[in-house]
This record gives C-alpha cells, structure tokens and sequence, in this order.
C-alpha cells in the first residue's frame, strides 16, 4: 500500500505524458518566479481548489501554502462559494476547498485545513468508502484513479470529517467517466450514489464529476445533476469566478476548479493559482456553448 506522494511519483515514472508535463511545468514556474504578480491573488474572486491527496510527505508543503494564501483570502465552506456566486456577493478574495476521490490521507489534509480555519467539501465514490479487498483496491486504484494502490476513507473518517465541519459531496457510484454511460445509466449511478450518501452523511447537495474535462461529461447529466435538487456541478478545468450582481443563475454556473498536488513545489501551486486569477472574467463563469 502507498502512502507517500514520492511513491505515487516512483509508480508514475515513465510514464511519458507525466514526463513532458513535467517539463513544461517546470519552465512556466521557474519563468514565474521573476516576475512580481502577488497583486494577482487581491483581486475580488471565489476560486476552488481541490486535491486528491495530502500524503504525509506532502503535509509541510500544504501548511505552507496554507499559510501564504491564508494571508490574502477568507477561506469559505464550498456551500457558501456557490451561495456567494448565486447572490453576486463576492467582495473579497475568496478561496474554497474540496477534494475527490476519498483517499485516506485527506485526514491530513483535513487537519491541515481546520488549523487555516478551512472547511472542505470531500467528493466520494461509496464504492471505495472503506474498501479493503486486496484485488479490488488495486484494480480501482490502477483503471479508475491512475495510482499504486492506496488505501480510502472508511464511513467512520467520513463521520469525523463532517463533525469537524468538512462536507460531503457525490463523485458518482464507482468512479466511472460519465461521457461513456447513457443517460438511463448515468441517472442510475446517480441515484445510486445519493442514495448511499445521504443515508450515511444527510443531503447531499454537490456533485463532481469524474475525470474533470468537459469531454469527460454531459450536457444531460448536467440536467440531471440539477432536476434532483443538487446545487452545484464542478469541473475540474481551470479558472475561478467573479459576480455580476445575480447574473448567475444556478444551473449555468458550472464550478471550474484548480488542481494542486501538495506535493508540488510552491511555486508552482502559486504559478497555478495566479494564472486563473489573471484570465478571470465574466466567461469563466458560464457553462461552454456545448451544454447550452
Ligand atoms: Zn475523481
């Protein structure tokens, strides 16, 4: 079982895509770190970052971001991210937390968030909530996460994570890529993984989808997400969201989210965080032409 982000990148390894995107990354950050443009991150905004994992040898770099973002934005729930944006009520630079697919070492995550004064909305799949099964964790772990195999939240974490302040969203029944269901399956996956959540943790109101590219979902799913009472549908493609008075209605406000590995230098989570504040604009707000 891996239980740190240097064996995750060892398991990686080789793997060509995660090389070049490498180096690419590498030479926008190191170009970033010359140029002065904190002022980027005053600008009045909410945007969502989400993780997947704060294993312990990430844990000192996510304090420390923790505590440089903490010096420029109020940290709120991902309920009242989407509560602010529906109001036009976003004054001040907001940053909001979520993570998905309910690894275990999200506890530290967790940990780390609650000294920040940072609450999280935690996107599960019910399949993996407490799965021990050797074959099973692997097969999951490789064809549906990209990872060795790592160990998951059990519904006791769960329960923590919400008394502590944390909340709960869906990531579908067992993390399969909606655009390759029809819709009947998809509102089936659905329906099965509220069922689970909200007899386990209360209602549930957020959804995540899988693999995050708008390719990666639908615009019948997205209407099924919001014809049963959801109140928030998030991507995982880049930008963060500005008001216009009650310009948005809720089901055009499509969530984009900002990815960070805590394992990452810091720079380089700075270089991420920035750029999405620098290309906010009204657009960024709105579903894209093809859900329309
Ligand atoms: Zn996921």
């Amino acid at each position: 079982m891996v239980s740190t982000y240097k064996a995750v990148k060892k398991a990686q390894k080789g793997k060509l895509r995660g090389a070049i995107r490498s180096i690419v990354l590498d030479t926008l950050f190191i170009k970033d770190v010359f140029v002065r443009n904190d002022y980027l991150l005053d600008i009045p905004r909410v945007q969502f970052l989400y993780i997947h994992h704060v294993f312990k040898d990430e844990a000192d770099n996510f304090d420390k971001l923790l505590s440089f973002l903490s010096k420029k934005h109020t940290f709120i729930s991902h309920s009242e991210a989407v509560e602010r944006l529906l109001n036009g009520n976003v004054d001040r630079p907001y940053i909001s937390w979520s993570s998905d697919d309910g690894i275990h070492s999200n506890m530290i995550a967790a940990k780390i968030l609650e000294k920040y004064g940072a609450s999280c909305c935690f996107f599960l799949n019910p399949y993996s909530i407490g799965l021990k099964d050797d074959e099973k964790l692997r097969f999951f772990c490789n064809k549906k996460l990209e990872l060795p195999k790592v160990s998951f939240l059990d519904w006791d974490d769960v329960y923590k994570l919400q008394k502590d302040g944390h909340e709960i969203g869906a990531h579908t029944y067992e993390h399969d890529r909606v655009s390759d269901m029809t819709a009947v399956e998809f509102e089936e996956d659905f329906f099965k993984t509220d069922k689970e959540l909200t007899a386990k943790c209360g209602k549930i109101k957020h959804f995540a989808f899988t693999y995050g590219k708008y390719s990666d979902f639908n615009k019948k799913a997205y209407d099924i997400v919001f014809s049963n009472g959801y109140e928030s549908c998030s991507s995982a493609s880049r930008g963060c969201h500005i008001s216009n008075g009650n310009q948005i209605k809720k089901n055009e406000l499509f969530i984009r989210r900002d990815q960070i590995i805590a394992g990452w230098p810091l720079n380089q989570m700075k270089y991420f965080i920035k750029a999405s504040a620098k290309k906010l604009s009204l657009d960024t707000n709105f579903i894209p032409n093809s859900y329309k």
